[in-house]
């Protein structure tokens, strides 16, 4: 008999499940609600010709050797398709002035009393924080001056002003920026050491950064940026591609209609407005799981959270950025509604043009009050393009439902649906961004990639 395989969702997670899973069924079928696979990971093309990339860019190496073969190419092809980043260069902007070494927003850019004051709050918080909740933790671990003054106005940039900032759990830390700088660099390094102090300072310098991952006998994973001109669209193509060759059957402009099961196991999935019935030995679900939940007609804890919406800014200019270094920054100060920008050139030096994408969370009415003059403005302040540069064509994109504002009930009603799809069926892999457990590119997919094995050895 035929083993039959059904991957829900066509983002990155996915592709790489449909592609490993065709290896042991002989028919898998992926399905994708929008009109192109890709999610999060895609580019878009303005009139000029310049790609730019919607809101995730710079994959990483997993560190899987066989995954990361499947994702980014053998290792002997990979530096004619790909330009790999051994260390991406990031930095942050944080008290109108850059810092291009570190990501983490650097407290001696407050004003001097308010920076003694919060140093000296920070070394007497010497224990762990069992905290779920960002700004009990932050205080309880960074002091509450410069929770204050640096946290606070982050969070807000993320989750706006209108957010009930009290309620938003660790999950709102997911950019990096409970760690923060603080005290001369061979200080820093010496408290480092600590393992409570490690946690919630970073390293100033490149030289202690190094010694550690020698000492760690860790290392930084490859990055990668695509060399073609079409910006990381390139890898969606890609991997399409190998999923197509694979013999995978890919059908977008999809919709769940209903699960039929039997047993405790999905026998048949519907889709809207298509009575026949796509056979399946094992689903594969990286949508959100209430949307299995309602096709199973299984009962779904109803979890309505706030889900922001990103606006890109995507710029063509007619002069060269001033920043030639960095790939991509934060920009953690609350003069900008800007929270982070991606250099293209930086990523690509073969690029044909001046581009860069500035990324901004808000609400979905709050959309039309960002302008690209105000974009502009902000720019042209952090010196990031030149006073007299001129914006040649643009691309303002808005992305709704891109993550939710985390709460704890959020938090909590996300782990009862998915506890109650794991608990009811044993032939469906619950995985992707969406299931809530992981974040990140490359740990979203060495997840799903243990995931898959693990099922696959236990049948
Ligand atoms: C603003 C933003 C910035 C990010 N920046 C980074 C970063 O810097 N570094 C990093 O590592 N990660 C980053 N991420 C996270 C990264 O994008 C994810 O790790 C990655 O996209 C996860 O892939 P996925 O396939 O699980 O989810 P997605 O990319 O969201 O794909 C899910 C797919 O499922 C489809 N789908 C949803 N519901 C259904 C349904 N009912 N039926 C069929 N299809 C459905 C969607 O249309 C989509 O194509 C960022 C995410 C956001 C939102």
């Amino acid at each position: 008999m035929q083993s039959k395989a059904v991957v829900v969702g066509g983002g990155i997670c996915g592709l790489m499940a449909a592609l490993l899973l065709k290896r042991n069924f002989d028919e898998v079928t992926l399905i994708e609600q929008s009109n192109e696979v890709g999610g999060l990971f895609r580019s878009v093309k303005d009139e000029h010709g310049a790609f730019y990339d919607m809101g995730s860019h710079i994959p990483n190496a997993t560190g899987i050797e066989e995954l990361d073969e499947m994702l980014f190419g053998a290792h002997s092809e990979r530096t004619e398709h790909w330009n790999v980043i051994k260390k991406l260069k990031s930095g942050n902007y944080f008290g109108g002035s850059w810092d291009l070494t570190s990501p983490f927003a650097n407290s001696k850019n407050l004003r001097e009393d308010v920076y003694l004051k919060g140093c000296g709050e920070l070394i007497q918080s010497t224990n762990f924080s069992q905290e779920r909740l960002i700004l009990p933790y932050c205080t309880e671990t960074l002091g509450e001056t410069f929770t204050h003054h640096i946290i606070r106005p982050i969070l807000e940039k993320l989750y706006g002003r209108h957010t009930d900032l009290s309620q938003l759990t660790m999950g709102a830390g997911l950019f990096g920026f409970t760690r923060i700088l603080a005290f001369d660099e061979d200080v820093a390094n010496m408290l480092k050491e600590l393992p409570v102090f490690d946690s919630k300072l970073g390293y100033q310098a490149e030289t202690h950064f190094k010694a550690r991952q020698k000492k760690d006998a860790s290392s930084t994973p490859d990055y990668f940026y695509p060399t073609s001109q079409v910006g990381i669209q390139s890898w969606v193509d890609y991997l399409k591609k190998k999923v197509e060759q694979s013999g995978v059957e890919i059908r977008c402009n999809c919709k769940i209609a209903s699960l039929e099961t039997r047993g405790r196991k999905v026998e048949k999935v519907f889709i809207q407005g298509d009575s026949k019935a796509i056979e399946c030995d094992l689903l594969f679900w990286s949508a959100p799981p209430f949307i299995a939940l309602k096709a199973l007609g299984l009962p779904v804890v109803s979890n309505k959270p706030e889900l922001r919406t990103a606006i890109v800014f995507h710029l063509n200019l007619n002069k060269a950025l001033l920043n030639q270094q960095s790939h991509y920054l934060w920009v953690w100060d609350k003069f900008s509604d800007i929270f982070r920008l991606t250099l293209y050139p930086n990523l690509n030096p073969k690029s044909d043009f001046h581009t860069l994408s500035a990324e901004i969370l808000c609400r979905p009415e709050e959309v039309d009050s960002f302008q690209l003059s105000m974009v502009v403005e902000q720019l042209k302040e952090m010196e990031i393009i030149a006073p007299e540069a001129e914006c040649l064509s643009h691309i303002k994109q808005v992305i709704h439902n891109t993550f939710p504002v985390p709460t704890l009930e959020f938090e909590e009603n996300n782990d009862k649906n998915y506890l109650t799809l794991e608990s009811s069926i044993d032939n469906i892999i619950i995985s992707g961004r969406s299931g809530g457990k992981q974040w990140r590119q490359a740990d979203v997919l060495v997840a799903a990639y243990n995931e898959i094995n693990q099922y696959l050895l236990a049948e």
